[in-house]
């Protein structure tokens, strides 16, 4: 066989190794090759200063790959030693270039051409692989010894745990842990939100976290106090931060594949997207909270008028009462009753997104695993997430048109309103709603100035008496301001 041959050649940092400089091991090599009748292809050349000592050095790394390439079919080195620092490498090496038949030869006479050869590089792989086996023994029983004696295992301490660092055999090794200040707590407000139903993209949109931070600071045994080992849970050096079966819980919430779906339509008030203000633009929870609570606001920050402001609990309980007085006329029971269910328009969109959560999912991953310039993460995702919200939009409207035949009563509704959530409460309203549009300040005839939001407490009236009066004051100022377009 015809053998086309790469050099590698290696200065180290050992004395002999300089001895042995790098031209008087290519030469050696060249004639070796020449002897064997072998045509060099290339010489690769690494310095031993170059690499860490686990990583392989730069041009070995390249001169495998080239061979893997079919750029050439065999290795020439001056010594077994020149082509890995550690001897025990030199047995996964050997078994390498069996399997592709790239043939390995050195300058002191080692030649899997030959069958002397072959057993002599047999014996020395035998022995590296030996060698390596001791190694990850003393490797393995070190990890198992730090798993239990629930010692920190190394590396980058895990989201809510701080900790300080000292010196230990050559090495900097975190010594003493506690709870980090800020991020701990947020640990344990978010898994007592997790546990509430909350969607992990709104709390890390609250906290200006990553979803992906978060979930993988959640789901991590670390925040519980355990760390995983073999399958099993040993002790952490530090305290836990939430009780174990919250964090189970919590990963068995976050690890279920219908949440995804669920997540994407977690609606966090009840009338956001329906609630426009009469200069069109959508409105949105004000960013301040007022005396009274959350608002809806026309915000100028987000392209609207900013002229438009309403208070969101007393909106949100007229709108819900309007609701229940409409579902119980007789005209909507009947317009309900004659819409049909017909087969399910929604399947095929259902997939799309499923696919696409997952490719989300996906270039997350990819992207984590640092094989994704940031650029092009952020174009696909932008790509992905347009289309997502497009089919999440089209879904919804398919879903509408068929839950318009299970609307219950008013009567019903109301029994059951306050124990539901805002999910479920808005795929009600959308279902009878189709925009809640907000004027302005009306103004009072009699006075002829605004209508303030509040009347004021008249002197000697009692408190019951004038939140009584309160109460009718805003059902007839939103009767004026508010203006609701049915869909029944
Ligand atoms: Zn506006």
């Amino acid at each position: 066989m015809q053998r086309t041959t790469m050099i590698y050649v290696r200065i180290s940092s050992d004395r002999e190794g300089r001895r042995l400089g790098v031209e008087r091991q290519e030469e050696a090599c060249r004639a070796l090759a020449a002897m064997l009748g072998w045509k060099v292809v290339r010489v690769y050349e690494d310095n031993d200063r170059s690499a860490t000592r686990e990583k392989d050095p730069p041009n070995y790394t390249a001169m495998i790959r080239a061979c893997e390439r079919g750029e050439a079919n065999a290795i020439i080195v001056a010594k077994v030693d020149r082509l890995h620092r550690q001897l025990w490498k030199f047995a996964p090496f050997m078994k390498w270039r069996k399997q592709r038949g790239i043939a390995f030869a050195t300058t002191e006479g080692d030649n899997t051409e030959t069958s002397d050869g072959r057993f002599i590089l047999n014996i020395k792989a035998s022995m590296a692989e030996a060698e390596a086996e001791r190694i990850s023994e003393r490797t393995r029983a070190a990890v198992r010894q730090r798993a239990l004696k629930g010692e920190f295992h190394g590396g980058s301490l895990p989201f809510g745990i701080d900790g300080d660092r000292e010196r230990v055999h050559d090495e900097l090794r975190y010594v003493s842990f506690w709870h980090h200040t800020t991020d701990a707590p947020r640990v344990k407000d978010a898994v007592r939100r997790v546990l509430a139903g909350e969607s992990v993209y709104g709390i890390a949109k609250d906290f200006g976290m990553q979803r992906r931070t978060l979930k993988r600071a959640l789901t991590n045994p670390a925040i519980a106090g355990l760390r995983e080992y073999n399958g099993e849970h040993h002790p952490t050096p530090w305290k836990p931060i939430v009780e174990v079966d919250d964090w189970q819980r919590v990963v068995e919430i976050l690890s279920d594949p219908e949440r995804g779906t669920k997540e994407f339509n977690q609606r966090k008030y009840m009338l956001s997207g329906l609630v426009h203000c009469r200069c069109g633009h959508r409105m949105t929870c004000g960013s301040s909270v007022r005396t009274e609570g959350l608002t809806y606001e026309c915000g100028k920050d987000k392209g609207g008028c900013g002229g438009t402001r309403i208070v969101m609990k007393p909106l949100e309980d007229y709108i819900a009462e309007q609701v229940f007085l409409v579902l119980d006329t007789p005209e909507v029971r009947q317009a309900i009753a004659a819409q049909e269910s017909g087969d399910d328009p929604t399947a095929e969109l259902r997939k799309a997104i499923s696919d696409d959560e997952r490719a989300l999912q996906r270039l997350e991953d990819e992207y984590d695993d640092d094989k994704l310039p940031e650029a092009r993460y952020r174009r696909r995702r932008a790509r992905l997430t347009d289309r997502l919200e497009a089919n999440t939009k089209a879904r919804d409207a398919a879903l509408l048109a068929r839950k318009r035949t299970n609307v219950p009563s008013g009567t019903k509704l109301r029994a059951v309103w306050n124990d539901r959530d805002n999910t479920w409460k808005r795929d009600m309203l959308t279902a009878v709603i189709d925009r809640i549009e907000i004027g302005p300040q009306p103004i009072n005839p009699e006075t002829g100035r605004l209508f303030t939001s509040a009347p004021p407490r008249r002197r000697g009236e009692t408190e019951e008496a004038w939140r009584t009066r309160f109460d009718l004051h805003r059902a007839k100022v939103f009767s004026q301001r508010v203006t609701v377009t049915w869909l029944v």
